[in-house]
């Protein structure tokens, strides 16, 4: 099987000769971008660059769908949020939030056309075009509440979630009708399946009756929006609050390593398929004996995808990455052999 068939094979939860690796959130190394000549932050301008940097995830470490766009926050950028762009071993950051009265949040008309979204879109279909026959290729936006916190502010908003309701909600909803049209416009040039990237919305920062309130509805209407399969990640121990994203028509989702791969995989059964759950920081501190300890652990619980936990620190170590590839390979083999 090519990767790319593995995967898609993997996401409709059907058989493929081996549990497929992937990865939605952020993940590059500094030993990747010594090794490309491709560094951060250039390439969240430059389409090619970030191409040929990111097809590396697949070259050098082995994974079957590489999602072709590093930098969470290009819908906030295209939007006119200040953007620090970071450096070779930090992601980018948002360093303005311009939505603070409900007028402040609109569509523009020209959305698609602004840079940071014809940036990714051009790097989507260089990718498609010179790897879209071997390897998976995914898009990636963000989710509608991790982007009202870009735009109007962690503190902000979760105080006006108390304070101004109807506010939050007009965001939240004017949000995900941008990340419909910028996701739709990702399948346009030709993605296999799309990355939303909700890790604003993770762990402790809401209840199920908040979850409830503010984002179900509107993680359904995305999730009906957008034409093609969707792999949401949300960071953090999410458990109390996957039945409702088990409501919402989702194809798959990234679990953080808090969750404990089996009991994911119980729970999701028979809504979506589940990809996790490597633990990050083991991945920048640890040893390969210790990934591979983990991927096994998902694999015999029946986690569908293999990938990291959440986005990567790009200190990590490469053999680490390319430990999980390994894992996955030894764990068929002595499963064919038992
Ligand atoms: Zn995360």
């Amino acid at each position: 099987m090519l990767p790319r068939e593995r995967f898609l094979a993997a996401l409709k939860g059907e058989e493929s000769d081996q549990p497929p690796l992937a990865h939605v959130s952020a993940l590059t190394t500094v030993g990747l971008q010594e090794m490309t000549g491709c560094y951060m932050p250039e390439v969240h301008h430059d389409p090619e660059k970030l191409v040929k940097l990111l097809a590396a995830n697949h070259e050098i470490l082995g994974f079957d769908a590489v999602t072709f766009i590093i930098n969470y926050f290009n819908e906030p950028a295209a939007l006119r949020c200040e953007i620090n762009w970071g450096s070779e071993r930090d992601l980018p950051a948002v360093a303005s939030h311009p939505w603070l009265k409900p007028e402040d949040a609109f569509i523009p008309e020209d959305l698609l056309d602004r840079k940071p979204i014809q940036v990714y879109l051009k790097a989507l279909r260089i990718a498609k075009e010179k790897y879209g026959d071997r390897v998976a290729v995914l898009g990636k936006v963000m989710g509608p509440f991790s982007m009202v916190l870009a735009m109007h502010g962690v503190k902000e908003t979760l105080i006006d979630m108390v304070r101004e309701p109807d506010k939050i909600k007009h965001f939240i909803n004017v949000a995900t009708d941008i990340l419909i049209e910028c996701a739709n416009a990702q399948f346009d040039v030709g993605i296999d399946a799309l990355a939303i990237g909700e890790g604003g919305a993770g762990g402790h920062t809401m209840s199920p009756r908040m979850h409830e309130k503010f984002l179900l509805e509107a993680h359904r209407r995305m999730m009906r929006g957008i034409k093609g399969p969707t792999i949401m990640h949300i960071c953090g121990d999410i458990t109390p609050r996957l039945n409702l994203l088990s409501e919402i028509g989702l194809t798959c989702f990234n679990f953080d390593w808090m969750i404990k791969p089996k009991v994911m995989k119980e729970l999701s059964k028979g809504k979506f398929r589940v990809m996790g759950n490597i633990n990050t920081t083991d991945l920048m501190v640890e040893g390969p004996e210790v990934i591979e300890k983990q991927v096994f652990e998902n694999l015999e619980a029946g986690v569908d995808i293999i990938s990291p936990g959440c986005a990567i620190s790009p200190t990590c170590p490469n053999s680490n990455l390319r430990a999980m590839l390994k894992a996955i390979k030894k764990w068929v083999k002595k499963k064919r052999g038992s």
